[in-house]
């Protein structure tokens, strides 16, 4: 019964990013998930839910898609586990790596598979210091990352993590990190900026970030295209040829992560290409398998693989991997994710309805006193309230306005998320998301932003 798995959750579930004290009280109960299919989930009493937000963006192709649950049963049939170690690999997994490969920017060909994106981000850093090891510049080894950036939550991915409860009692950031500023151009200091001139400051702050850590000690930045769970925010015009120059002029790696962006959520295959971006390195997870099943990749561009193989002849094999690295059952739900959101067109749908999503909140919250920006790339969009328009503050937190307002969406049954140490309303919804879905979050985000806010 409902009551009975309650109990067992309260007493024996530690979950992650959850209130432990109030959960175990019973207080902080979430919801059973039972079944779910296409764009929506459905609880154990029934309860059908609009899941705009794709589980935590990562259900890229939709619930329910038969063919990858049919794949991976397959593949759990014919060889449920082997590893990948010392040169091994599986059908599934060597298909996989191609097929990533075929579809990354130029140059990006090889993939190392590990589960999620905090453990990709995780091998990213400890190639990147392999890699200048073998050039023999062992000092060069600090990563800087940007406020508000999400790399997840281990011990150096939750320090390239830029929002502080991540680092808040763990003894974080490591001390090899450091934080710049954010592209965050709608909270700009200086509101006479344009979103150039603002861009060119994110530039200038890094490299002066970059000058007083001095050159020589910094390996590598790590940034999201599009920043997604700091508050869904888009880079402000000229911003990436910007930074891009800063880090070419100080032999700086460049890492996308595209946790998120990685695999049409931007409208495109990759969101590199979108801002021009030549990353050296690119965290891929979530719509990889579009969450059938846990796997990531570091996708390692020719220039950097060349070094870490002739590091690998000198030095003996590398000392780094997972024994679930290109789990067979992760590679199969790849693959067969990968074929559906091809077959299914779902990369120029998110191009299409996303946008739609986007301008039609616009429509809906225009001259509303306490919306701050409405804003999007893609299937992303963010809708951010202000307590003032004209000095764009935010809310007291202790209102827990914007939980409010995700909790007065789910009661008309859609779920979107409410964005940590903001006051933002986040939507990232299945690639497959219709206009009519589209218009059902609109109308039901006006009822609850007029239920919670008036
Ligand atoms: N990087 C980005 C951009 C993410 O959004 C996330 C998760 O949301 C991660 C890394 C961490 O991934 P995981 O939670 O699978 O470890």
């Amino acid at each position: 019964t409902n009551d009975q798995l309650s109990k067992w959750d309260q007493d024996h579930f530690f979950h992650p990013s959850t209130a432990l004290g109030a959960h175990s009280r019973g207080e902080a109960q979430g919801m059973i998930i039972k079944t779910a299919e296409g764009c929506h989930i459905t609880d154990r009493d029934g309860n059908r839910m609009l899941d705009a937000f794709a589980g935590l963006y990562c259900v890229n192709i939709g619930y329910g898609r038969q063919e990858v649950a049919e794949a991976i049963a397959e593949q759990a049939r014919e060889l449920a586990y082997y590893h990948s170690y010392v040169g091994n690999g599986t059908e599934a997994s060597i298909t996989l790596a191609k097929m990533v490969a075929e579809r990354a920017p130029e140059g990006l060909n090889r993939v190392f598979f590990g589960q999620g994106g905090s453990d990709a981000n995780e091998t990213n850093i400890k190639l990147v210091w392999y890699y200048n090891n073998i050039l023999g510049r062992p000092q060069k080894k600090k990563i800087i990352s940007r406020w508000r950036g999400y790399h997840g939550s281990g011990l150096m991915s939750g320090s390239l993590t830029g929002l502080s409860l991540f680092h808040k009692k763990f003894d974080l950031p490591l001390d090899t990190v450091r934080h710049t500023t954010a592209p965050y151009y709608y909270q700009r200091e200086d509101a006479s900026q344009s979103e150039a001139e603002f861009s060119a400051q994110c530039a200038a702050d890094l490299e002066a970030l970059i000058e007083k850590e001095g050159a020589d000690t910094i390996a590598a930045f790590i940034a999201e295209p599009v920043i997604g769970t700091g508050g869904i925010v888009p880079p402000p015009e000229g911003y990436w040829e910007a930074i891009q120059k800063v880090l070419k002029k100080h032999d700086i790696l460049l890492i996308a992560d595209e946790v998120i962006t990685g695999f049409g959520r931007l409208g495109t295959m990759f969101g590199s290409p979108k801002y021009d971006m030549d990353p050296d390195i690119i965290t891929i997870a979530k719509g990889l398998t579009s969450a059938y099943a846990p796997l990531s990749g570091s996708i390692v561009h020719d220039r950097v693989f060349e070094v870490l193989a002739r590091g690998t002849d000198e030095n003996g094999p590398l000392g780094h991997g997972w024994t679930y690295s290109a789990h067979p059952i992760g590679a199969a739900a790849g693959v067969a994710n990968l074929k559906l959101l091809d077959s299914l067109g779902l990369v120029q749908n998110a191009g299409e309805v996303g946008p739609y999503l986007t301008e039609q909140m616009r429509k809906a919250f225009e001259g509303h006193d306490h919306v701050g920006d409405i804003r999007g790339v893609g299937m992303m969009t963010a809708l951010e309230l202000v307590s003032d328009r004209d000095t764009r503050a935010g809310f007291d937190p202790e209102k827990k306005l914007v939980p409010q307002i995700a909790a007065a969406m789910a009661k008309r049954g859609v779920i979107a998320r409410a964005m940590p140490q903001a006051d933002i309303v986040g939507y990232s919804p299945p690639l497959c998301l219709t206009r009519e879905e589209a218009d059902t979050i609109v109308g039901v985000s006006v009822e609850a932003v007029a239920e919670v806010l008036g």
